[in-house]
């Protein structure tokens, strides 16, 4: 469990030396505490506090690594119940189902879904991790087949979805290189799966009826030599599946009970028919514990938001999404097209650049890299509210636009500001001779009423 800020404290030497970049022992432990600074950072704790500090901060959760390569998806590690008292460490796989039973064309169609619905926000790639492949048939060669067929045609992670030993042997000899993870050994099946599991090392899934049914089965698929094991509590209906992940993630993280100590496994495509509420169910399973979340299919309107909703929560709440600095294009803008600079901080980023889409006017946006959110060179209307005056660098500004170029794509040199930085619109102007600095409005709300007025004059002073 991991230790309060004293405790840590009470490990350190105590001389307030300051080589970890703080001014005293406890502002070091309390950062620590908070995971804003490494233990490294110290160079004079003893090998003993090193020891009693790695110990306290092992994860109860196992990590389980489904798949291989930098493709492969990574569940548990988790430390906390709630991500603002650190933050949550690996988020949820979506997984998309195929059934054995379905047509040639519906496999296709699910498989060109899974490839082609990704989506790029600030730099991140948000896509769904994995392909569950379900037995209906009981054909062992067919679904072989399908297996091969997922694997030649996607660069999925597996599931395996069977409670036939010979069906997951024979899938397993065509895509155990991938490292699948198998679905599911359950009380009747459980020693031949646990075979299957230890010969090809692969994770596999525990599935019972109840949490008492499904501890005792971890327990016995643990002193069979598993290790890496998902959890599914058999559940099938949102309350029941909720309180479950509440229950293990509790148990877990508070009791280090270890039966419990795993990811899970839930299946809205189990719970609903209607695709809506499947979608919803999903989303409550992102917010509260879902190691994978199993969907019967995926269309873009609804996996598009629970990837966001997934990117939001597992974010770390002490360091905000930044977008990566550059020039960003907002329509289609030209050489009289006006420029914006804005700072890399992701609320500001998406505030402006949605004000200048919606004003119909195409411009480019320069985001210069921020190092912290205090230093808000900032359009928000929130920021407005909580600090009275933006700060901006000038040396810093002044960099990042002759580094990025702009003045090659523009035949102006009108840079706009933020309004609530114009107090550096001097110091600004020496530094950047080249360019007029423009103050534009103080909150992104009003770029509509600022933008089409600016860019006609920009447009009527290239004509001239
Ligand atoms: S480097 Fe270590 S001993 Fe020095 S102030 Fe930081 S925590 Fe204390």
């Amino acid at each position: 469990m991991a230790l309060s800020g004293l405790e840590i404290f009470k490990l350190l030497p105590k001389t307030n030396c300051k080589e970890c970049g703080l001014p005293t022992c406890l502002a070091f432990a309390m950062n620590l505490t908070s995971g804003k600074i490494e233990l490294s950072s110290c160079p004079y704790i003893s090998e003993e506090a090193k020891a009693k500090l790695a110990e306290a901060e092992q994860s109860p959760i196992r990590l389980v690594t489904i798949g291989v390569g930098d493709k492969a998806l990574k569940l548990g590690n988790e430390t906390v119940m709630f991500r603002h008292e650190k933050r949550f460490e690996n988020p949820p796989g979506f997984a998309i189902l195929i059934i054995d039973t379905m047509d040639d064309a519906e496999i296709d169609a699910r498989l060109s879904r899974f490839q082609e619905l990704q989506y790029e926000r600030i730099g991140i790639l948000l896509r769904p991790e994995l392909i569950a492949i379900r037995n209906d048939s009981g054909d062992a060669q067919k679904y072989a087949d399908l297996v091969n067929k997922v694997k030649q045609n996607s660069d999925a992670n597996i599931i395996l979805m069977s409670s036939n030993h010979d069906i997951l042997s024979a899938s397993l000899k065509v895509c155990a290189d991938r490292k699948p993870l198998i679905y599911a050994a359950t009380p009747d099946n459980f020693e031949q799966v646990a075979g299957l599991a230890i010969q090809y090392s692969c994770p596999v899934t525990a599935k019972a009826s109840g949490l008492d049914d499904l501890a005792e089965l971890t327990t016995k698929l643990t002193e069979a030599g598993v290790k890496d094991i998902i959890l599914d509590s058999g559940s099938r209906t949102l309350r029941r599946a909720f309180e479950d992940q509440i229950f293990i993630r509790r148990a877990a993280i508070s009791k280090n009970f270890r039966p419990l100590c795993f990811p899970t496994v839930v299946l809205p495509c189990e719970m609903t028919n209607d695709p809506m509420m499947e979608v919803l169910m999903a989303s409550v399973f992102v917010a509260k514990y879902g190691g994978i979340i199993v969907l019967s299919d995926f269309q873009g309107e609804t996996l598009f938001p629970l990837l966001l909703q997934r990117m939001d929560i597992y974010n770390d709440p002490q360091k905000p999404f930044m977008a990566p600095e550059g020039i960003y294009e907002i329509g289609e803008p030209d050489q009289n097209s006006p420029v914006l600079l804005t700072s890399s901080w992701a609320l500001t980023y998406f505030d402006l650049s949605l004000a200048i889409e919606a004003s119909d006017i195409p411009a480019f946006l320069c985001v210069e890299r921020i190092e912290n959110e205090t230093d808000v060179m900032c359009w928000c209307h929130y920021c407005l509210r909580s600090t009275q005056r933006g700060k901006l660098d000038s040396k810093s500004t002044s960099r990042f636009i002759k580094e990025c170029r702009i003045k090659d794509r523009v035949n102006h040199r009108k840079l706009v500001i933020p309004g609530r930085t114009a107090q550096f619109k001097a110091e600004l102007e020496q530094t950047l001779p080249e360019w007029e600095i423009i103050v534009g409005p103080v909150e992104s709300a009003l770029i509509a009423g600022f933008l089409p007025g600016f860019a006609e004059d920009l447009k009527n002073l290239s004509e001239t």
